[in-house]
């Protein structure tokens, strides 16, 4: 276990946990290391049924107003070497320009449930923390971060924002589950591709600023900083400008062949060819999801269909700046039309972008199953092989598998979130990804990444 451990941090770190803990244990005093510091600044209410009358009157209000289109310009503008205070201010305003409003459109959102739906324990604390990180922010609205302790103030309160939504996955999946009677699955999916989306966009906001500030500090300290280092010469803030997917592939890789070790008692094997020199700029957290996810899957059928002697093959293929000839992606995600607008814009239509095959010989997926491959949810996995569920079924199975990943700790399969959020993560900068399965055989996943652009 103590290996497994070791190996889970690519997958622990997602999205910017450790980003969180980082600044909630240094940003206090940045000499002093322990987490306990800084406890008593944590309001202790949020899982309680407090009333928010404050944040409750500003919700209507602020969900009038339109999610800033945020570009990726935005994102890299205050991170440009060299960090001085002012882009650090600047960054802290904007961040703080558009917080309030993103979290109150998710309020919104959630209040428009059923209410038997909202009443849900699980449901409700997801709501709750909404209403807890606005009811943070509210109160730096109408002033400005005019100085470096107002800023060292500001990003405490974005490191527990950050802390406070990183369990909201297997919680909202509890949540839908027992209400599954109340609630149809398109609805649900409806529900999570917005929020999820909405999510990456908030989380990453937040932990760019999260991660220029320690890049700007003079107290960072590079020897106790997991990778990604935020101090590397090569990130801007959590954009790492020259990424190789080879490397992201083999740290997954080894995380996911020991799940299949606890799980199976097998290690399936992959290779990577095409060109695994290949780097692009990209999100670290964002594509260490998104392989994780695949390469689950992958390994998941390989070893149930009896195939461990044959290794998944990635290809990684770069692809050249000049040809701009998006592979056609089926099915085309139901509502990414409705995100568009929260959507990063590509600083530049011809970055430079990565394609990723990820092919296995597990048997494929069967016609009967493939059309709801892309709803959260969606299963095929069973904890006892002997269940009479039919495939796909909302099994209370899940509610195992939920309770694995709500304590930290993961499973090969099961919440059925795999495919959907890795796509809303590849779209999220212009990707995609699209699943070929040749039934009898083996699948590909073919996984795009649009580079976020030239940063000079
Ligand atoms: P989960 O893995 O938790 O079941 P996913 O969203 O990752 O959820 O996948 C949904 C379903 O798609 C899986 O349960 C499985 O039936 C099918 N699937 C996905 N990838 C593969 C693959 N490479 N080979 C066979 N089936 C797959
Ligand atoms: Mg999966």
């Amino acid at each position: 276990t103590a290996r497994l451990t070791r190996l889970q941090t690519p997958f622990r770190r997602i999205p910017g946990q450790y980003l969180a803990r980082r600044a909630s244990s240094t940003l206090q005093n940045p000499n002093k290391k322990d987490a306990s510091v800084v406890h008593h600044h944590r309001p202790q209410t949020h899982h309680h049924h407090v009333t928010y009358s404050e944040t409750d009157d500003a919700v209507p209000l602020l969900a009038k107003q339109p999610i800033h289109r945020l570009s990726l310009a935005d994102l890299v503008k205050h991170g440009r070497p060299p960090l001085n205070a002012e882009a650090l201010l600047s960054s802290a305003r904007f961040t703080l320009s558009l917080l309030p409003i993103r979290l109150a459109h998710r309020i919104q959102a959630l209040r428009n449930l059923p209410y038997i739906v909202v009443s849900n324990p699980n449901i409700r604390k997801i709501y709750n923390n909404y209403q807890h990180s606005l009811s943070t922010l509210l109160p730096w609205q109408g002033r400005t971060i005019s100085n470096l302790e107002d800023e060292i103030r500001f990003t405490e309160v974005l490191a527990e924002l950050v802390q406070t939504h990183t369990d909201t996955i297997p919680i909202l999946a509890r949540g839908f589950l027992e209400c599954r009677k109340y609630i149809s699955p398109a609805e649900v999916t409806h529900f999570l591709d917005q929020h999820l989306r909405a999510r990456i966009g908030t989380r990453l906001v937040a932990e760019q600023h999260i991660a220029l500030h320690y890049s700007s500090s003079p107290h960072f300290d590079p020897s106790s900083s997991p990778t990604p280092c935020p101090e590397n010469p090569g990130y801007i803030g959590v954009i790492d400008t020259a990424l190789r997917p080879a490397s992201t592939v083999d740290s997954c890789g080894s995380f996911v062949a020991d799940i299949c070790e606890l799980n199976y008692g097998v290690r399936p094997e992959w290779i990577i060819n095409g060109n695994p020199h290949t780097t692009f700029a990209f999100v670290p957290m964002h594509l260490e999801y998104i392989i994780t996810e695949l390469l689950k899957n992958a390994f998941r059928a390989t070893v149930e269909n009896g195939m461990n002697k044959s290794p998944v093959v990635i290809t990684i293929a770069p692809e050249p700046p000049s040809i701009s000839t998006p592979i056609t992606l089926s099915p085309p995600s139901v509502s990414l039309g409705a995100f568009n607008k929260d959507h990063i814009q590509p600083l530049d239509d011809n970055a430079p972008g990565v394609t990723i095959r990820i092919r296995d010989r597990g048997g494929g997926i069967s016609p009967d199953v493939l059309p709801h491959i892309w709803s959260y949810s969606f299963t095929t996995f069973s904890e006892n092989d002997d269940s009479d569920a039919p495939p796909g079924a909302w099994s209370d199975d899940a509610l195992s598998v939920i309770s694995a990943a709500s304590s930290g700790g993961s499973s090969i399969a099961g919440l059925g979130y795999g495919l959907p959020l890795s796509r809303a993560y590849a779209e999220y900068f212009g990707g995609g990804i699209a699943v070929q399965s040749l039934h009898g055989w083996g699948t590909d996943v073919y996984l795009r990444l649009k580079g976020v652009g030239r940063i000079e």
